[in-house]
């Protein structure tokens, strides 16, 4: 347990670090963001477990976080007295990346690779936030001691390659970050100035929940009965000395609680970078205050990209669940749909017990309330969007969007207003059903659709001849999920959705006549491909080719059968 273990990070890590270390970073300074937010997640960690084993806390129980810098030895040391972690926990925590998304991460990497630019942006979905400190740092060290344990680890790394792990000393439970700062270069923050971490304390983590503190050199004046005075009574060597205080660097104002009137644009994106861990601006958010029976306030967030991992069933939801300030759970499940699953945000409910655990959630009327009546809000919010950032929302997050028609029945008139698709006429833009609706053809009663793989493929199917002839307008659904959307949604504003591959059209051009021509020239071909084809039938499908396969109206549609086949279905 005590020796010095020298370990060589994951490939994978090391990729990240090399990226990390030589990325041209429009903002240095959020590395103390990331490390803050550390410090703040520690401790909540430790409150948390307060809660069923208040020994845990000792008589250290003023939560704080520390920020300490020393210009002579170039160092910025942030200290929390949160949960630490014990050795284990520090060789599965640091040196590792998401469990759940390495193959996923690594396929991001490579994009990274061929667009440098972006890098520092990409790199901020994967929660690499504690390798940020290596944005500025040149060597790395953590000292950490687990609540409860009584020895302490020491961690370092220079960020090439390896780091070492070894016991060391820490009077007390929590966790020091201490980064060895590179050489400043011209353009950068001095990160050892009392003035640049304040400031950045002030615009990046103001409103973390627990005191952010900083000791300071501040002049102080001298009583008058402790001057040195000359014969003349006037004071020699000065009227102030200097001492070093403890200055809080944060208001800790839950922003959420505030008045929309009272909070900035920029105010409310720093929040979300901080909650979210995301290092680009929300595209939009939310902020409600409701009193009354169901009361609550919430602060929601849409991001403006989808994260690598939002199909991972292991991921965690991104809502908080906060009681009159005081945070209870993160990855709070019961409050939105899983459809929703992308939105990031706090909800606070003054009403909740402070103890309550997840199964007693689930049962909760007022959460039950609550989740309702947030779910109608961010559908009106997605709907009040402008084309433009809907459109940006609905490329990173309508796939999941349209899970929600097959699972929230109450919301099906919403979610169907919501939805949008390129059709045969729209070429690149999207179409919603209104306007699809509001332009159909006099002649025409249905709304059409073909469901497949890609809109090139759809665009030249065979299926869509005679419904193009006669300028009929068709959905083009290349998504997985249409599927089940198709299932789900079967009808809009009164007007049925029909497969364009499948039954018969019944476009009325005197099919009958058709099919009695050629109802001979069909037996002989069917008792040809007897054991492969259902029928053979005069198509209303086509105008230009001779043939085509097509599914009866209640099969599955072929992309579906492709789907479930990919799947071993
Ligand atoms: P994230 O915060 O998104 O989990 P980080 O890279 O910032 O990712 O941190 C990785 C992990 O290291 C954290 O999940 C946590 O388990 C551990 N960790 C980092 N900083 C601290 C700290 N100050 N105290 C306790 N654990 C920490
Ligand atoms: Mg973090």
């Amino acid at each position: 347990q005590a020796g010095k273990e020298t370990h060589q990070f994951k490939t994978e890590v090391q990729q990240l670090l090399n990226l990390i270390i030589n990325s041209l970073y429009s903002n240095k300074d959020i590395f103390l963001r990331e490390l803050i937010s550390n410090a703040s997640d520690a401790v909540d960690k430790l409150r948390f477990r307060s809660q069923t084993d208040p020994e845990i806390l000792g008589d250290d129980t003023e939560f704080k976080i520390r920020i300490a810098v020393d210009p002579e030895a170039r160092t910025l040391t942030v200290s929390d007295n949160g949960i630490g972690m014990t050795r284990e926990e520090v060789m599965d925590n640091i040196g590792t990346i998401a469990k759940s998304g390495t193959a996923a991460f690594l396929e991001a990497l490579d994009k990274v690779r061929e667009q440098n630019a972006l890098a520092p942006e990409l790199i901020g979905q994967f929660g690499v936030g504690f390798y940020s400190a290596f944005i500025v740092a040149e060597q790395v060290t953590l000292i950490t001691r687990a609540a409860g344990s009584d020895t302490a680890v020491r961690w370092t790394s220079r960020g090439d390659g390896a780091f070492t792990v070894e016991a060391a000393e820490k009077p007390e439970r929590g966790t020091d970050v201490i980064l060895k700062l590179k050489p400043k270069e011209e353009s950068d923050n001095d990160y050892t100035e009392e003035w640049v971490v304040r400031d950045i304390v002030r615009k990046h983590s103001d409103f973390v929940a627990y005191l952010i503190t900083m000791m300071v050199e501040r002049d102080e004046p001298i009583p008058e009965q402790e001057q040195i005075k000359d014969k003349d009574g006037k004071p020699i060597g000065g009227t102030t000395r200097k001492v070093r205080v403890e200055e809080t660097l944060n208001s800790m104002k839950a922003i959420w609680a505030k008045n929309k009137n009272d909070v900035s644009t920029e105010e409310y994106n720093e929040f979300y970078k901080h909650l979210s861990h995301d290092w680009n601006d929300p595209l939009a958010h939310l902020h409600v205050k409701l009193e009354g029976v169901t009361e609550y306030s919430a602060l929601l967030y849409v991001p403006a990209k989808a994260p690598f991992d939002l199909f991972f069933p292991e991921r965690k939801h991104g809502i908080q669940l906060y009681c009159k300030r005081v945070f209870i759970m993160d990855d709070c499940r019961e409050l939105v749909p899983e459809y929703l699953r992308f939105i990031k945000g706090v909800v606070d409910a003054p009403d909740l017990n402070l103890n309550v655990s997840r199964e007693i959630l689930q049962q909760d009327r007022l959460v039950r309330n609550i989740r309702k009546n947030l779910v109608k809000k961010v559908l009106d919010l997605l709907k009040g969007l402008d084309d433009t950032r809907y459109d940006t929302f609905y490329q990173e997050f309508g796939p999941v969007l349209k899970e929600g028609l097959h699972s929230d029945w109450e919301n099906k008139d919403r979610l169907a207003e919501l939805i949008q698709f390129k059709t045969t006429r729209s070429q690149d833009k999207f179409v919603r059903l209104k306007d699809y609706v509001a332009n159909m053809k006099p002649d025409q009663e249905e709304i059409y659709y073909i469901t497949g793989e890609n809109l090139t493929m759809l665009m030249n199917s065979p299926h869509l001849e005679a419904l193009k002839a006669k300028e009929f307008e068709v959905l083009l659904m290349t998504d997985p999920v249409d599927e089940w959307v198709v299932q789900s949604l079967t009808e809009y504003d009164g007007k049925k959705l029909k497969s364009a591959e499948k039954g018969d059209l019944k476009l009325g051009e005197g099919d009958d006549e058709k099919t009695d021509v050629f109802n001979a020239l069909f037996g002989r071909i069917k008792s040809h491909l007897a054991s492969h084809v259902k029928d053979v039938r005069a198509s209303s499908h086509l105008k230009a080719s001779v043939a085509c396969l097509s599914g009866d109206a209640q099969d599955m549609s072929a992309y579906m059968e492709k789907l479930l086949k990919a799947s071993g279905g």
